[in-house]
């Protein structure tokens, strides 16, 4: 059976409990354990699927095809382990669980309460995680801060959780932050302990509490939080703010973290393996040079809105000791005719088009693309990019002037990007998209096989719209390369130009199977190529 550690938050949102929660992960999994991640978000969509990215940051995507919240994202850096359709519980996914079931009749004429029966819907996505992933450790982590309304249900099956499973197999976290007053210049432990006192009410003890701070906490401060959150010393880890956070693991492992969570569940203490992790630490520390990419989006307002491809950029620069840049460049600026593209893209030496849905700021991706295959600046095309670049090379080389995508234009006579069949008659939104892991074939010979060394490859994807077969033939004569193919359904999956320097788009996402230690194989030849570009122009 395995163990279980819940992570919440108290006093605010933002303190970094998702790097909280993934840190330990990372910590019991350099510990020799196998790891797996949960998250519960209070909301009531079933999935953040049909959210703005712009509410909610980007929306990230498993393997096995969950659209999930940006954390899970997080979850997979630092662990490296795979999760599945059940790291994210909201709310909405339980309540419509629990009424479908009531609608079929499964509860024999009960009456459906909160207690016991969402509660008990939750407590199942717990012990379902354990059993899928058959982890030694499930790190949950809640979503929100205590004493939300929302997610006080979620609360009360984690008590029962422990209840259920006893101390020995639950280790409950709260983190918090312990503010710095300047003028008294001292720090402030009563919103920590009202935060317990909240935690408390709930009926849940805290075993260890992660205190943010800006400062170090000091002994009559550490004493002081123990003393009134009924905690011993030791088990107040501090997370003082850091520059970078791939320091907080190494920061909670000096504490002994995992050493307190894995005594309280009477586990064997080995030797911890991290040296992967502080040699990352030492690269992103000792960067040497910088390179800038320039990301064209409409969702640039956010940044989180493209977590993971910021990410794996990032990830791919460390792998040459250089820093990524980000030009972020709204799309719709673009499209103004005072917009001087030499001038928006003078210091960049990579484009990339993210994904994206609807048509606002599709005319200036199509332009910002236009500007990287003309002038041979490196292109990385990702899902929406895909799109963008088959469109553009349809209209401004094969001359088919209103190609465009059936998602801008429904009665567009050259939907070069089109509906298929199966996604014509679907009429709900949420979860109808393709998603998570699809195959496919590489063609020997392209820049896709070069950068992947194999003919087989697995990504993940979040789309509705395809490349339409019926035009390949013509843009292949015009020299657009099919260098990867789904082979059951024949979806062209990667395209490539030959006669430039680094020209790449998929219409798949990269960027979810990017890792800080393993750079994706298109990030890394993007960012290789944008270095080599800009050591060319330096010539
Ligand atoms: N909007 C496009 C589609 O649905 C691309 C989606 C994306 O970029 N994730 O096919």
């Amino acid at each position: 059976m395995a163990k279980f550690v819940f992570v919440t938050g108290g006093v605010c949102s933002g303190l970094g409990k998702g790097i909280t929660a993934s840190s330990i992960a990372l910590l019991l999994k350099a510990k020799g354990y196998k790891v797996f991640m949960q998250k519960f978000d209070p909301y009531m969509n079933v999935d953040p699927g049909t959210m703005s990215p712009i509410q909610h940051g980007e929306v990230f995507v498993t393997a096995d095809g969950c659209e999930t919240d940006l954390d899970l994202g997080h979850y997979e850096r630092f662990i490296d382990e795979e999760l599945n359709y059940t790291s994210n519980i909201t709310n909405g996914k339980i309540y419509s669980s629990v009424i479908e079931k009531e609608r079929r009749g499964d509860y024999l004429g009960a009456t459906i309460q909160i207690v016991p029966h969402i509660s008990n819907e939750i407590k199942n996505k717990i012990y379902e995680a354990a059993t899928t992933s058959k982890a030694d450790i499930v790190i949950t982590e809640i979503g929100g801060t205590v004493g939300d309304i929302e997610s006080s249900v979620m609360m009360e099956a984690l008590r029962q959780f422990r209840l259920e499973q006893g101390r020995e197999n639950t280790l409950f976290v709260h983190t918090t932050l312990v503010p710095y007053l300047f003028g008294s210049n001292e720090l402030k432990t009563k919103p920590t302990q009202n935060s317990i006192i909240e935690l408390r009410r709930l009926g849940i003890q805290p075993d260890i509490v992660v205190t943010r701070a800006p400062v170090d906490l000091g002994e009559s401060i550490r004493k002081k939080i123990a003393l009134f959150g009924s905690i011993p010393a030791e088990n107040i880890i501090e997370a003082k703010d850091v520059n970078n956070i791939y320091q907080i693991p190494l920061n909670f492992h000096k504490q002994n973290i995992e050493e307190i969570i894995l005594k309280q569940f009477g586990l064997k203490v080995s030797k911890s393996n991290l040296a992967y992790w502080e040699d990352l630490l030492q690269k992103v520390e000792n960067l040497k040079g910088e390179v800038e990419i320039a990301l064209v989006g409409k969702y640039v307002e956010l940044e989180d809105a493209y977590l993971s491809v910021k990410e794996a950029l990032k990830a791919a620069g460390y792998k040459y000791e250089t820093k990524v840049k980000i030009n972020w460049v709204d799309s719709e600026t673009l499209e103004n005719k005072d917009t001087d593209l030499k001038e928006v893209f003078k210091n960049s030496k990579g484009i990339l088009v993210p994904g994206g849905f609807g048509s606002r700021g599709i005319e200036g991706k199509i332009l910002a693309c236009q500007y990287a295959r003309e002038n041979k600046i490196p292109y990385l095309g990702i899902c929406l990019g895909m799109q963008i670049a088959v469109i553009e090379f349809a209209r401004n080389v094969c001359g088919i002037k209103d190609a465009s995508s059936r998602e801008f234009n429904e009665v567009c006579k050259n939907a070069v990007i089109d509906l298929m069949v199966d996604q014509k008659s679907i009429v709900n939104k949420g979860g109808t998209l393709r998603l998570g892991n699809y195959e496919c074939q590489l063609k020997k010979g392209t820049l896709a096989y070069k950068d992947y060394n194999t003919e087989t490859i697995f990504e993940r994807h979040r789309h509705r719209y395809e490349f339409n077969n019926e035009y390949r033939e013509l843009l292949e004569s015009h020299g657009l390369v099919v260098s990867g193919v789904h082979p059951a359904l024949n979806l062209v999956e990667i395209i490539e130009l030959p006669d430039h320097p680094h020209f790449i788009a998929s219409q798949f996402h990269p960027e979810f199977k990017s890792r800080p230690t393993k750079p994706h194989p298109l990030f890394d030849s993007f960012v290789h190529a944008a270095i080599k570009y800009q050591e060319g122009k330096k010539k």
